[in-house]
């Protein structure tokens, strides 16, 4: 089947339609920045062809999770939102959820594995949640979240299989196209798969030929595997410079599995020096701070992993990094996480 053929089976029968994306960019609305796209004058040249940055880093809470986890809390009627909001989170989304439950005077507990760094913990409390630090993988802190939601009848909002999740991430992909229509090919970090599914739908609606990437790093990339596999696999983690792309899909994967499967053109992954050189690239060349997890895109362009790239979109995830690591990478040390 061709992209095309594929996007129209899959559109027929989707569980998440372009509406509910437009839908998501009303709830949003005043409550999520529109970041800019501009364009990369160093990475253009590399490539030989135009390449711009979505700077979704500079999002409020540091990433692009507040997206979806506003448009799904925005939406909870009042009694769930008083019994309260639990997650399970490596960072980023914790973040977002602490950040758009206390907008929403909702209260709002974020379970978490031991593996996620101190300063992601700490930036959490600050915004108002309980943390609680369970096991040693997210799925370890999924089963706590599963335990609340039965004993307490706290609503659990998950980081990326949730239609609300997707759609909110979504809005990402109607800012690219209003703000570059001819837009051939963007690269989308890829984990858990919430982020490229919006943005996938969203783009491949307006023109099934536009090419969706999803960049992994090499380490536990469970998106990968469970494609490969035919069906959503367990991966083992490691530590990563890309620690927000950690974690595994879950296996009764409800959503993301089927739409990276069937809107994404490809998954290509990076390994840890790439990761380190990209982070440099952005300081350096871009004037820009971002976590590893942000980098992939820029990663897979400076290793020439994307041929062809045409007017290239570079989604820039986010920028919640620990800036002692951050300086160690870009002074140039070879930082080697699995050593530590
Ligand atoms: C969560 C996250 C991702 C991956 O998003 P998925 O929806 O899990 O694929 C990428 N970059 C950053 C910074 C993140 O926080």
């Amino acid at each position: 089947m061709t992209n095309f053929q594929k996007e129209r089976c899959w559109l027929k029968d989707s569980k998440i339609r372009l509406q509910d994306i437009y839908m998501a960019r009303q709830r949003i609305h005043g409550r999520v920045n529109r970041t800019p796209l501009v364009k990369s004058d160093a990475l253009s040249q590399l490539c030989g062809a135009e390449v711009l940055l979505k700077l979704e880093h500079q999002q409020r809470t540091g990433s692009f999770k507040l997206r979806g986890a506003t448009n799904a809390i925005v939406k909870l009627s009042d009694e769930e939102r008083e019994k309260g909001i639990v997650g399970a989170s490596t960072g980023n989304h914790g973040r977002g959820l602490a950040y758009a439950a206390a907008r929403a005077g909702a209260r709002c507990v974020i379970c978490m594995s031991r593996l996620v760094p101190e300063n992601k913990v700490a930036a959490i409390r600050d915004l108002g949640a309980e943390v609680r630090i369970v096991g040693s993988s997210q799925d370890d802190a999924q089963e706590e979240v599963d335990r609340l939601v039965v004993e307490r009848g706290m609503t659990m909002l998950p980081p990326f299989d949730h239609p609300d999740v997707i759609a909110g991430q979504g809005t990402l992909g109607l800012e690219i196209l209003e703000d570059a229509p001819q837009v051939d090919t963007v690269l989308i970090p890829l984990s858990g798969g919430g982020l490229i599914s919006g943005i996938a739908l969203a783009m491949k609606s307006a023109n099934p030929s536009i090419r969706v990437f999803g960049i992994s790093m090499d380490r536990g990339a469970a998106m990968i595997a469970s494609i490969n596999a035919g069906k959503p696999v367990k991966v083992e983690e490691y530590p990563s410079l890309a620690d927000s792309l950690g974690g595994g899909i879950g296996l009764e994967n409800k959503y993301t599995f089927n739409m990276v499967r069937d809107l994404v053109d490809q998954c290509i992954t990076v390994d840890e020096a790439q990761i380190a050189a990209a982070v440099r690239h952005a300081y350096w060349e871009e004037q820009q701070v971002i976590e590893g997890a942000g980098s992939v895109g820029i990663a897979a362009l400076l290793s020439k992993k994307i041929h062809n790239p045409g007017r290239c979109i570079v989604l820039l995830s986010g920028s919640n990094i620990d800036m002692a690591l951050h300086k160690r990478l870009i002074d140039g040390e070879n930082v080697d996480l699995s050593s530590t």
